[in-house]
């Protein structure tokens, strides 16, 4: 086993306890005020994306986050980004129409050439320009990302992409998309991760030519899509960072993508044990309330305790990325605590609701459906675990 208790501790110094960026929570509360659970089920009983939330975001400022100052953006650390997202979801609002921006947006930060930056940025941080789409997934590779097979193959000063992607969210409601695609055959790279290189697509030149994108049919309002590539020609310019070595840069966002999907579970949670431990104590049957009962409140209790110990780690996980320190495992292990903390508390909540639950107009059903994703999307639970098996705990490689 590798010293998996040798966490470093320089950086946790720094970790906030308790209401931290007080007065980014109280502004992203009084936003999502305006945006009610009748909003919320008004858009996906339309199958609309929240056009209005997502603007009110982009004017404020608060996509533009971790872009640095130079470029237009707030340049906040990461720990302010997982607070906006946390009090999206506490407020019973969904970041899933936005989150991408945040989550893909250090790929382009930390490898993308000057120009781009200065191209893409600027436009990003004002709100012109919507990097919302991220194409990884495949349909016949799923999670053993090495293994993709879109093609990008260099012809002149351009690549011509052909293949295919399946769940690229967003994918109809963003200017660019950060796109994976392979640029060397997987049988000619020394490393499986070699190979696979990461372009910035423009949706909008693409479209009709080459690049189909379809709307599919999912449990949430997510407006996920799957995307087809026939002979898409994008410029060599739009490459990120070297050839073959994209699989690494999308690697290197993975823990502030884990960090912030924590964040957005950690919010639902919030939510759910508010609204369950609320109802509990309002709602009377057999002359008393219902939470009086320990069968209905110990799951709530219980619900907190994990909710509280997720949200320690994910606040480890950001105070060792902000000081620059690896968090892997912490990154890891706080979005695996935090998808079934929210699961839990979601649990407890559709319980102690009982028929209500199955209510819209309660909005238990529909953030206990959205919550759910968070064990599979961006990456499964047994993936996580596997990551902590081999690279933590010195274990054989399981996959
Ligand atoms: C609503 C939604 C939005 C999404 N948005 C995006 C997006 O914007 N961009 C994008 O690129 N992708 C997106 N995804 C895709 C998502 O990242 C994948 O669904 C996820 O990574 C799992 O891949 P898969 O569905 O192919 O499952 P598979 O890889 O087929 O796995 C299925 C199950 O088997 C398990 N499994 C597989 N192999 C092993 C193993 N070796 N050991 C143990 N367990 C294993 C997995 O953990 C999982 O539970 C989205 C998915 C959804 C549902």
């Amino acid at each position: 086993m590798n010293d998996a208790s040798a966490t470093p501790t320089a950086g946790l110094a720094a970790m906030p306890l308790g209401e931290d960026y007080s007065d980014i929570r109280a502004a992203i509360r009084a936003i999502c005020k305006a945006y009610p659970a009748k909003y919320w089920r008004d858009c996906e009983d339309a199958d609309s994306y929240p056009d209005a939330f997502v603007d009110e975001l982009t004017r404020s400022g608060y996509l533009a986050a971790l872009i640095p100052e130079t470029y237009g953006g707030a340049g906040l650390p990461l720990r302010a980004a997982a607070v906006i997202l946390e009090e999206i979801h506490a407020a019973g609002c969904n970041a899933g129409a936005v989150h991408a921006q945040m989550y893909i947006m250090g790929t382009l930060l930390r490898h993308g050439s000057d120009v781009q930056k200065q191209q893409y940025l600027p436009e990003i941080a004002a709100g012109r320009l919507r990097l919302q789409a991220f194409g990884v997934t495949e349909p016949t590779t799923g999670s053993d990302t090495t293994q993709l097979k879109t093609k990008a193959v260099r012809d002149g000063d351009h690549y011509v992409i052909n293949g295919q992607k399946v769940w690229t969210s967003r994918a109809l409601k963003s200017d660019l998309m950060l796109l994976l695609a392979r640029t060397t055959p997987a049988d000619q790279v020394k490393k499986r991760s070699d190979g696979l290189s990461v372009f910035l697509l423009d949706i909008r030149t693409a479209l009709g030519h080459g690049l189909t994108i379809r709307k599919l049919d999912t449990m949430i309002n997510h407006q996920t899509t799957e995307v087809f590539f026939d002979n898409v020609r994008v410029p060599a310019a739009n490459l990120i960072g070297q050839q073959d070595k994209g699989f690494r840069y999308i690697l290197d966002g993975m823990n502030a993508e884990r960090i912030l999907v924590a964040s957005e579970c950690l919010g639902d949670a919030r939510f759910f044990i508010r609204r369950a431990s609320n109802y509990a104590g309002e709602r009377v049957v057999f002359g008393r309330p219902i939470g009086q009962n320990q069968g209905v409140q110990f799951p709530i209790a219980r619900a907190y305790a994990d909710y509280r110990a997720a949200d320690l780690m994910n606040r480890a996980a950001c105070a060792l990325f902000d000081a620059g320190q690896p968090c892997g495992p912490e990154a890891n292990m706080a979005k695996l605590q935090a998808s079934e903390a929210s699961w839990k508390a979601g649990e407890a909540a559709m319980q102690t609701f009982g028929g209500f639950s199955y209510a819209r107009e309660f909005d238990i059903e529909r953030k206990w459906r959205e919550t759910r994703i968070f064990q599979i999307a961006p990456i499964s639970t047994n993936l996580i675990l596997s990551y902590l098996g081999e690279h933590v705990l010195g274990m054989p490689r399981s996959y």
